[in-house]
C-alpha cells in the first residue's frame, strides 16, 4: 500500500516502448483528496486506481502490470478499452443492410473483444487537460479493420472527479453503417490487487433479467428472470455465496460471466452495480448509460499471468463490471441495436465511483 502524494493534477512519465520503437507515456490523474487513476494511451488502459479504505489508507484496486512490456504480452484485456465491439459476436459473422461481414474468431468459435488487434492494442493519441483532470484519447479505426465496415473515429475521455470517480465518456462516428459497443475491461479487487480472491466481495446489480448463454457463451436470445437463480443480485450477495452452485449457467462459464439486463431508464448514467469489500470498507459503484453489464468473476485467470510486483493473478482474484450493449447484438435483432450510421453519434458514459462504508 502507498500513501497518495498531495496535490491535484496530471503527471505524465515514460511508460515504455512499442516493438517498433514508439515511446508510450503514462498519465496519472489525481484529485485533491489523493484519489488517482493512471492511464496509458496504449490500449487506453487503466493501469492503476488508488482508492482509500475506511481508515484513509490508499491501495491500488485494479490488476495490471508495472510497465508497458507487461501489457504487450498475452493477458485478458486487463484494464483496456475494448472495441470496436466488446464481448462476443457469434461465429465472427454478421449481416448489415444485406451485406455480410466476416470477423476473426479469436475467442473459440466466436469473435471476442474486437478481434486479433482490437482497440485494446492500439496506440491512442492522447490530450491531457489538467484543469479538468481529464485525458482524451483518440483513435481512428480504418474501414475494414478487423473486418468491420466503416472508418470509425473514436474519442474516449477519462476524467477523475472530486467525488473520487473515474468517469469514461465514449464518442464515435462512422462513414459507413457499422456496429459499435465499447467498454472498459478493468479487473477490480477492492481489498487491493493481489490480495487474494474476490469471493467475499458483496455485489448488487440492478437487473431483473440476464441473457443466458450457450456453451460458447453466446446469448441464446432469451431474457431470463434472475429471480430464484444464482444470478439474482438485486439484494447484496457475496460473489462466492452461490458461484459453485449446481447451475447450468454457472457451469458453462465456470462462474459468473454473464450480461445483466439493467433496469435503468432515462438518458443520464444511473446505478448499475455496487461492490462492497467488508475488510477495507471500500465500495465501488458503477453508473452507466448502457443497457447491460457483463459481470465476469475472472474465472479464466489461472495464475499464469504475473502482474504488478510479480503477483500471480489466479482464478477469481478480481471482478469485472463491463458496461455494454448485450453480447452478439449484431445477430440478435430483438436486442437493443448497436448499429451506428453515418451522421449519427455513438455516445456512452460509465462512472466508476469509489467510497467507503
Ligand atoms: C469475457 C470473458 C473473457 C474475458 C477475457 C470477458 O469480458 O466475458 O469470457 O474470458 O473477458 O477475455
Amino acid at each position: 500500500m502507498n500513501s497518495a502524494a498531495p496535490g491535484a493534477g496530471i503527471v505524465s512519465r515514460p511508460f515504455g516502448f512499442l516493438p517498433d520503437g514508439q515511446p508510450v507515456d503514462l498519465f496519472q490523474l489525481r484529485n485533491e483528496s489523493g484519489f488517482e487513476a493512471s492511464i496509458t494511451p496504449y490500449g487506453g488502459i487503466v493501469t492503476t486506481v488508488m482508492a482509500p479504505d475506511r481508515e484513509g489508507r490508499f491501495a491500488d484496486v485494479v490488476l495490471g502490470f508495472d510497465d508497458l512490456e507487461g501489457y504487450l504480452g498475452p493477458h485478458p484485456y486487463i484494464g483496456a478499452l475494448v472495441g470496436r465491439y466488446a464481448n462476443r459476436i457469434a461465429g465472427g459473422r454478421f449481416a448489415l443492410d444485406g451485406r455480410k461481414f466476416v470477423l476473426h474468431c479469436n475467442g473459440g468459435d466466436n469473435h471476442l473483444h474486437g478481434g486479433r488487434s482490437g482497440f485494446d492494442k492500439a496506440l491512442w493519441n492522447a490530450r491531457p487537460d489538467p484543469g479538468a483532470l481529464a485525458l482524451t484519447l483518440e483513435y481512428v479505426s480504418d474501414d475494414g479493420e478487423e473486418g468491420y465496415p466503416g472508418r470509425l473515429e473514436a474519442i474516449v475521455t477519462y476524467t477523475v472527479t472530486s467525488a473520487d470517480e473515474l468517469r469514461i465518456d465514449y464518442l464515435c462516428t462512422t462513414d459507413k453503417p457499422t456496429h459499435v459497443n465499447m467498454t472498459n475491461h478493468s479487473y477490480f479487487n477492492l481489498a487491493g490487487a493481489s490480495c487474494g480472491d474476490v469471493l467475499d466481495h458483496v455485489v448488487t446489480i440492478d437487473a431483473d433479467r440476464f441473457t443466458p448463454v450457450d456453451r460458447t457463451l453466446i446469448p441464446i436470445g432469451e431474457l431470463c428472470e434472475v429471480a430464484g437463480t444464482p444470478m439474482d443480485f438485486r439484494v447484496p450477495c457475496a460473489v462466492g455465496a452461490r458461484i459453485d452452485d449446481n447451475d447450468e449457467q454457472l457451469e458453462v462459464a465456470s462462474g459468473y460471466d454473464h450480461n445483466f439486463v439493467l433496469n435503468r431508464s432515462g438518458p443520464e448514467p444511473s446505478l448499475a452495480a455496487r461492490v462492497f469489500e467488508p475488510e477495507t470498507g471500500r465500495v465501488l459503484e458503477v453508473l452507466t448509460t448502457e443497457p447491460g453489464v457483463q459481470f465476469y468473476s475472472a474465472n479464466f485467470l489461472d495464475g499464469q499471468v504475473r502482474g504488478k510486483g510479480g503477483a500471480a493473478y489466479g482464478r477469481r482474484c478480481a471482478l469485472c463490471l463491463e458496461t455494454q450493449h448485450y453480447p452478439d447484438s449484431p445477430n440478435q435483432p430483438e436486442f437493443p441495436s448497436t448499429v451506428l450510421r453515418p451522421g449519427d453519434e455513438y455516445r456512452s458514459t460509465t462512472v466508476y465511483r469509489f467510497s467507503c462504508k
